[in-house]
């Protein structure tokens, strides 16, 4: 990887995520603690306390994270699994929420560190919401494996951001055969106790309806029959700018 890869521009070379991946956990991760910017509690799934990470090994159009994202180097300070397990009890505790969740990157990114935060979590009643890209969960069917010992507190959202490989590369920035691997996550996912579900960004200004039905016909084929939450893209300031910055401006067209 020549240069690490910030918010995608017209001409932009598409990457490797699993390399994305691996270059950003040197950046974002040490020994097992990771980067985080900040801890809270948020209102979506009814209330949740959050941890916000840095880093992630997709660069979509969309994506409203802060800029953390694209140079995760001048963001964030490391916070050890009982650092974050701590901070989002407190967080969960002191707004009455039960659940929690690490957002704001890819949290499967620092195997180990998540593994280790799971690990605490599974001592409590609190359920982990694990929203995730399912790159490296298709990459690697042993992560999917190691979940499962958390199948009791642990509930797993793979979100998909495309449904054809043409659609993944101009979204996400990488390149387009690595579509395959967040249906491969479902798949292994589907091999485990887990409980988890399918999310997508198929808001129609975003994903053509033709691709929409090439996902859903995908995900038949993978056996995913369950819920499927579909997105809409928010003008939140951060994914504005970056649909600006790729030209896909769909907000003022
Ligand atoms: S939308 Fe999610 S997967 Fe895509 S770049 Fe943002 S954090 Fe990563």
């Amino acid at each position: 990887m020549k240069e690490y890869p910030r918010y995608i521009t017209p001409g932009f070379p598409p990457f490797d995520p699993v390399q994305l991946a691996k270059v950003t956990e040197e950046i974002v991760g040490q020994g097992s603690s990771r980067k985080y910017t900040a801890f809270y509690k948020v209102g979506v799934y009814g209330g949740i306390s959050t941890g916000y990470t840095v880093g992630c090994c997709l660069r979509c159009i969309f994506c409203w994270v802060e800029w953390s994202r694209d140079f995760p180097e001048s963001h964030g300070r490391f916070f050890t699994p009982k650092q974050v397990f701590q901070n989002l009890v407190f967080w969960a505790k002191k707004k009455k929420v039960p659940r929690l969740r690490i957002s704001g990157g890819e949290p499967t990114l620092c195997k180990d560190h998540l593994l280790q935060v799971l690990e605490l979590v599974n001592s409590t009643n609190y359920l982990f919401i694990l929203e995730t890209n399912g790159v490296l969960l298709g990459h690697d069917p042993d992560y999917a494996k190691r979940l499962d010992r958390f199948s009791q507190n642990l509930h797993v959202r793979v979100s998909l951001k495309a449904g054809t490989s043409e659609g993944f590369q101009r979204r996400t920035g990488a390149v387009g055969k690595f579509y395959e691997l967040p249906f491969l996550a479902i798949k292994n996912l589907k091999q485990t106790s887990l409980e988890y579900h399918v999310a997508c960004m198929s808001d129609p200004r975003v994903m053509p309806e033709k691709e929409r039905a090439l996902m859903l016909q995908k995900l038949k084929e993978v056996g995913y029959r369950g819920y499927l939450e579909e997105e809409y893209c928010d003008p939140y300031p951060t994914c504005m700018v970056r649909l600006e910055k790729a030209d896909q401006d769909i907000f003022n067209r």
